[in-house]
């Protein structure tokens, strides 16, 4: 049986994850899932509601030290995968200093129990413990022309969400070289899928959408993203947990380009909605042309291949928020967070 700490699970990718996990594996005798989780904005307990007996939720901040070491002691903990993050680029340029909170501090916090609570004798490690940090592609800054970003292009992070990321990397690759933590890092490409928080492109695009709404696409809408359907993200996060060689980053994409104009015009086109529902808004400061995720060596070494076309993908996405309309409904009135902010324990 091992036990897992997932922070930032009631998040989009994180509880996507928990759910990928509780289908694949048995939490009888397999595995143990703790969920760590703030409950900011973007967290959102709708999201585990179904699956809340078979895990073990703990509301908390990754920088609390207190939290975490008993977290450690009390569940014995041998994978930590940190998806806890303020991860909205646009709040990033208006606010930079909560995200140096959570995402440098807080991810520095986890290694520093980490590293205490998985030593054996002083300076080994526990065999099979592993820290996982979920990265992004964005900390290598902005592709201008052709080319892909390995794992060996440098970290030019643009945006304060990006550096604070970037941060992050660099402490989890410190903690490794210097105490010999073992760790990997994920660098994915933009996800999309089911829970995510319709302030993200496509969910937010979806559903104004469905309300008449204009969507608001910025500059002339010529950025191009690479795009990956949540559910082939979580497959390749837990075969990095179990194969992943230590102290190694992988890319995880999925070799779709898109601007962000014609994933516009794909929603649209699904929807069975008019174009004139498109206005184009000023360009986001520092906005970075293009990302695009060279995933070879994820390939190459650990086997990994998508499931999902991006055309897949993108039809069960837009199904899935039209089917769930109470979900994305509780979100955009703020219902979502008045319904436990109330509690005192949950
Ligand atoms: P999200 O914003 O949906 O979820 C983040 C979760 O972290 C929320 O549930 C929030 O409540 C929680 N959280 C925030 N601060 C916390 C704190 N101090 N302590 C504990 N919990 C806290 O984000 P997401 O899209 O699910 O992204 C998850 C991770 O993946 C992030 O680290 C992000 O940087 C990375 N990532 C996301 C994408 C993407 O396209 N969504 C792409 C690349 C990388």
């Amino acid at each position: 049986m091992k036990s897992y700490l997932i922070t930032g699970g009631a998040g989009f990718i994180g509880s996507n994850f928990i759910k990928y996990m509780l289908e694949k594996y048995n939490t009888r005798k397999d595995i143990k899932l703790v969920v760590l989780d703030k409950l900011s904005y973007a967290g959102n307990l709708d999201n585990l509601i179904d699956i809340m007996n078979e895990i073990k939720f703990i509301k908390g901040d990754i920088a609390n030290r207190e939290l975490i070491e008993y977290i450690f002691a009390e569940y014995n903990i041998d994978y930590l995968i940190n998806f806890a993050a303020e991860s909205h680029v646009d709040k990033s340029i208006k606010d930079p200093q909560l995200f140096i909170e959570t995402n440098v501090l807080g991810t520095q916090n986890l290694l520093d129990i980490s590293k205490e609570f998985w030593k054996v004798d002083g300076s080994d490690y526990r065999a099979g413990v592993k820290f996982l940090q979920i990265s992004t592609d964005e900390v290598y800054g902005s592709l201008e022309g052709e080319g892909y970003f390995s794992e060996k292009t440098a970290l030019a992070p643009n945006s304060p969400y990006a550096a604070s990321k970037a941060s992050a990397d660099m402490l989890v690759r410190a903690y490794h070289q210097t105490y010999n933590l073992p760790i990997n890092i994920t660098r994915c490409s933009n996800n999309y899928g089911p829970y995510q928080f319709p302030e993200k492109l496509i969910p937010l695009f979806v559903t104004n959408a469905v309300d008449d709404k204009e969507l608001p696409i910025y500059g002339e809408g010529k950025n191009i993203r690479d795009w990956l359907y949540v559910r082939d993200h979580c497959q390749a996060i837990d075969l990095v947990l179990q194969q992943g060689k230590n102290g190694e980053v992988y890319n995880i994409g999925a070799n779709n380009e898109r601007t962000n104009l014609e994933i516009t015009k794909i929603i649209l086109q699904l929807l069975d909605k008019s174009d004139s529902l498109i206005t184009y808004v000023s360009d986001r400061l520092g906005h970075d042309y293009r990302y695009a995720i060279d995933a070879s060596k994820i390939k190459n070494d650990l086997d990994w291949e998508v499931e999902y076309s991006f055309e897949t993908g993108i039809k069960e996405t837009v199904q899935w928020y039209l089917d769930n309309e109470d979900w994305w409904r509780r979100v955009q009135s703020g219902e979502y967070q008045r319904s436990y902010q109330s509690e005192k324990k949950l």
